[in-house]
């Protein structure tokens, strides 16, 4: 088989998945800093280890090239990116061409009521905008900044632009527990999917988070006391199980990677910022695409085969333990989620 069709077959694992979804985080920076996410004084890359505009083009290519009909821009915060929406103009040419099917992205939405009206006329159809909390002083302390203002803003102004928008929230015992049912209420009357998200031990932070976490499959069977939730048969490749709330109309995500096992269909890798792949959101395997990026489009193509070859058939994240150290050592802005 000549190299030419060599680069162009599909990625397909030794468990039979395909990989037909990346998550591109493009800067592991950020303009919040989320308690369950990042430390107050988080210590980022040097700029210089970080792949440029035109690498992470170059990246994104070659895997849609391979078949991901998927991309979606994470990090850190996407739209802190210097130049971000150079690049998803250069990436919309994948979508006009038809080999691509969506370009999404994932943001905290300080900046999206600056970005929304570019991310639409590029060809963006939806964005996930992570939100733990409607009460100014809660967002602000879980965030560790006062920005609720600007995150409406922004949700508001990517909807009058034509984005669907997707809500996330991660789920936080003694934070916005009480607050949740309420939170998706309000998602659904504004016309939004909303998910919750467990806190996954990913990367030190400077609280325990098993003081943080809260079962959502606990939350889900309290729910139904007061809320009638039907099974919906979505299925995203990833770890979301979706229902719908009679009472509201609207579908609710839960994304369980702790307490339910979501990798038999796992079509998804991740890139980080510094061009590493990650096979698993759990588990360490990992590959350097950014010495074989620089190499050539051929070495790029090797090394992604070498690494779906590699992909683990499922994570091992254990339930929180007190006191235990994060089962993955990087943090979840260094992989996007
Ligand atoms: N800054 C953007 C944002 O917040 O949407 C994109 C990157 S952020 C790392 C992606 C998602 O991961 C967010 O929805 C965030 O709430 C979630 N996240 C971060 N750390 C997490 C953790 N330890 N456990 C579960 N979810 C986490
Ligand atoms: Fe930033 Fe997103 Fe992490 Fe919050 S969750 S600190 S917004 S990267």
């Amino acid at each position: 088989m000549s190299l030419e069709l060599l680069n162009s077959l599909p990625l397909i694992d030794p468990f039979g998945r395909t990989v037909d979804y990346v998550r591109v985080s493009v800067t592991d920076r950020c303009n919040l800093r989320c308690t369950y996410c990042m430390s107050e004084e988080m210590r980022f890359l040097p700029r210089r280890d970080l792949l440029t505009l035109e690498e992470l083009d170059r990246l994104c290519a070659a895997f849609v090239r391979r078949g991901v009909k998927h991309l979606r821009l994470t990090g850190g915060e996407p739209l802190t990116r210097k130049g971000i929406m150079d690049l998803v103009r250069g990436l919309s040419r994948h979508l006009q061409s038809g080999a691509l099917e969506e370009l999404t992205l994932t943001t905290n939405g300080v900046r999206l009521a600056e970005f929304a009206q570019g991310l639409a006329e590029a060809g963006v159809r939806r964005v996930n905008v992570s939100l733990d909390s409607l009460d100014r002083a809660t967002f602000a302390r879980i965030a560790r900044a006062d920005r609720l203002a600007q995150v409406l803003d922004g949700i508001a102004a990517a909807q009058a632009a034509g984005l669907k928008v997707k809500i996330n929230t991660v789920a936080l015992k003694n934070d916005n527990e009480a607050e949740i049912p309420r939170l998706i209420q309000w998602a659904h009357a504004g016309g939004m999917d909303i998910s919750l998200i467990e806190t996954m031990p990913m990367g030190a932070v400077d609280e325990d988070r098993t003081d943080q976490f809260l079962s959502l499959t606990a939350l889900r069977e309290q729910m139904r006391s007061y809320w009638t939730l039907s099974d919906l048969p979505e299925r995203t490749g990833g770890p979301s199980r979706y229902v719908r709330v009679a009472q509201t109309g609207g579908r609710l995500g839960f994304i369980t990677p702790l307490t339910h096992n979501f990798c038999d269909t796992c079509s998804r890798v991740r890139v980080t910022c510094t061009g590493t792949l990650f096979l698993c959101l759990g588990q360490e395997a990992a590959m350097d695409l950014r010495g074989p990026l620089r190499a050539s489009d051929a070495a790029l193509h090797a090394a992604i085969d070498k690494a779906i070859a590699a992909k683990p058939k499922a994570h091992d994240f254990l339930l929180p333990v007190p006191g235990a150290r994060p089962a993955v050592a990087r943090h979840m802005s260094v992989t996007g989620g």
